[in-house]
């Protein structure tokens, strides 16, 4: 019998909180440092791209239910420093055996991973400057470089 993960539960929420990182660091996740709060993984895939687990861990611990999820996004640093949600957020509910929500946050990663490498193989890049394009909210595919704007 599996038992479920309970949010009330501190020591469930600790818990919860070695796994991931365990399971995160397997996968090839480091800390990155430059957040405060939330601990924050972080995978480089190329030397722009990064994909990140925002893990809700806080001080050892999952944070509390109706919190903020798991969510996993992919990043791409701009040539001005700046970070560019490529990939937007998918969420890992924290409901069901710890175990499943270990592994549903490294599915998620994976399914990111899978899309980069789609777009990339699909040459999902911008004619003019060749940087990865991301799909805007209106739904049009817009360079992560926003190099139409004069700087
Ligand atoms: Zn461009």
């Amino acid at each position: 019998m599996v038992t479920k993960y309970n949010p009330e539960s501190l020591v469930d929420r600790t818990n919860l909180a070695v796994l991931l990182h365990k399971r995160l660091s397997e996968a090839k996740f480091s800390i990155a440092d430059q957040f405060r709060g939330e601990d924050v993984y972080e995978l480089a895939v190329s030397s722009k791209i990064t994909i990140r687990v925002f893990s809700s861990i806080v001080n050892g611990m999952c944070r509390g239910n109706g919190e903020d999820a798991i969510r996993v996004v992919a990043i791409y640093r701009r040539a001005d420093g700046k970070d560019q949600f490529l990939l937007n957020e998918t969420r890992v509910n924290r409901t069901g055996a710890m175990t499943d929500i270990v592994n549903r946050t490294v599915e998620r990663a994976r399914d990111i991973y899978r899309e980069l490498v789609r777009r990339k193989n699909a040459k999902m890049v911008c004619r003019s400057c060749g940087a990865p394009t991301f799909l805007s909210s209106k739904g049009n595919e817009v360079c992560a470089e926003t190099c139409w704007v004069k700087k």
